[in-house]
C-alpha cells in the first residue's frame, strides 16, 4: 500500500514542537496527543528533528529530573529519515525494523505532510494480507 493511501485514511496531522520547547512541555504534548514522538520544527513545516519518548528516557537516565528543563532541541535526533507519499508500507516496515525506530515523517518538497508510525504500517499491512487471504479463499472455494 502507498503511504499516500495510508495518509488519506489517517489524515496528515502531525504533532510538532518548537526546538526551544522545554522537555516538560514536550512530555505534556506527547500525553495530550497520545503519540510516541513529536516532530521538532521551528516553522511547523520544515524539520529540525524528531523527539521520541525514548530520547526523553535516555535524557532522564543521563541527567535525572533536570532533563525537564532541557529543550526539545537538546534531546532530538537531528538527522531524520523521512519518506515521500510514493513510498510503500512494505518499504517503511523494513526501514523501521532495520534502523530500529518507530516513526517516519512524510515530506513533500521538504515540507511535512504527515507522519507514519510502526502501528500505522503494521495495521495497514495486516488489513492488506487479510483481504488477500479472503480473495484466495474465495478463489479456491469458488465463491
Ligand atoms: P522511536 O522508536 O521512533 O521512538 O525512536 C527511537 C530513536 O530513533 C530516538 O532516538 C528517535 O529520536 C530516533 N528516531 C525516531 N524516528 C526517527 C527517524 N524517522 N529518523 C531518525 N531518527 C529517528
Amino acid at each position: 500500500m502507498l503511504i499516500s493511501q495510508l495518509l488519506q485514511r489517517k489524515g496528515g496531522n502531525v504533532a510538532t514542537v518548537l526546538p526551544g520547547t522545554s522537555i516538560a512541555d514536550a512530555v505534556a504534548a506527547l500525553a495530550a496527543h497520545r503519540v510516541g514522538a513529536l516532530v521538532v520544527s521551528a516553522d511547523g513545516a520544515t524539520l529540525n528533528g524528531i523527539l521520541s519518548e525514548r530520547d526523553i528516557v535516555r535524557g532522564l537516565a543521563a541527567h535525572g529530573l533536570s532533563t525537564m528543563d532541557l529543550t526539545a532541541g537538546d534531546l532530538m535526533t537531528a538527522d531524520v529519515v523521512t519518506c515521500s507519499k510514493e513510498a510503500t508500507t512494505e518499504q517503511l516496515m523494513a526501514e523501521m525494523t532495520n534502523r530500529r525506530f518507530r516513526h517516519v515523517p512524510v515530506t513533500e518538497d521538504g515540507n511535512l505532510i504527515g507522519i507514519v508510525s510502526i502501528g500505522d504500517v503494521v495495521n495497514a499491512r495486516v488489513r492488506e494480507l487479510e483481504i488477500e487471504a479472503e480473495q484466495l479463499n474465495n478463489y479456491i472455494t469458488g465463491r
